[in-house]
């Protein structure tokens, strides 16, 4: 895998997951996405959980996303979601997918206890296209 070191903007992003995540409004959120696009503009959203129908609940990338194309944005530089306790987290796998739909961005990801991150095909090679 190749994980490239983070950069100075890269931190802001995991910096403005985690400063979403600590004054959420809602205790159904529970991970915060931040996100960058090509044309420098950061999107953010969290997730929402939907108690006893997991499918009806979103995805803090979803929801991230969501605002992205909502402000006529579709290229995604880098993305990053972070938990409660302020930990990196991975996307899931249908986040990869639509993540997919908007370029190959780099994903920020701990490996071995550090924050990375790898391009998203290295995550997820076969999108369904
Ligand atoms: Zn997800």
């Amino acid at each position: 895998m190749n994980a490239v070191s983070l950069s100075k903007q890269d931190l802001a992003l995991v910096d403005a997951a985690k400063t979403l995540i600590e004054r959420r409004k809602s205790k159904r959120s529970t991970v915060a996405a931040a996100l960058r696009t090509h044309e420098n503009r950061i999107f953010c959203g969290v997730n929402i959980e939907v108690e006893g129908s997991s499918p009806c609940s979103i995805c803090a990338e979803y929801a991230a996303i969501g605002t992205m194309v909502s402000e006529g944005y579709d290229r995604i530089e880098t993305i990053a979601a972070v938990g409660t306790r302020r930990q990196v987290l991975a996307p899931c796998g249908k986040c990869r997918q639509l993540i997919s739909v908007f370029g190959n961005p780099y994903v920020i990801v701990k490996i071995s206890g550090k924050l990375v991150k790898v391009k998203l095909s290295e995550l997820y090679p076969f999108p369904i296209s």
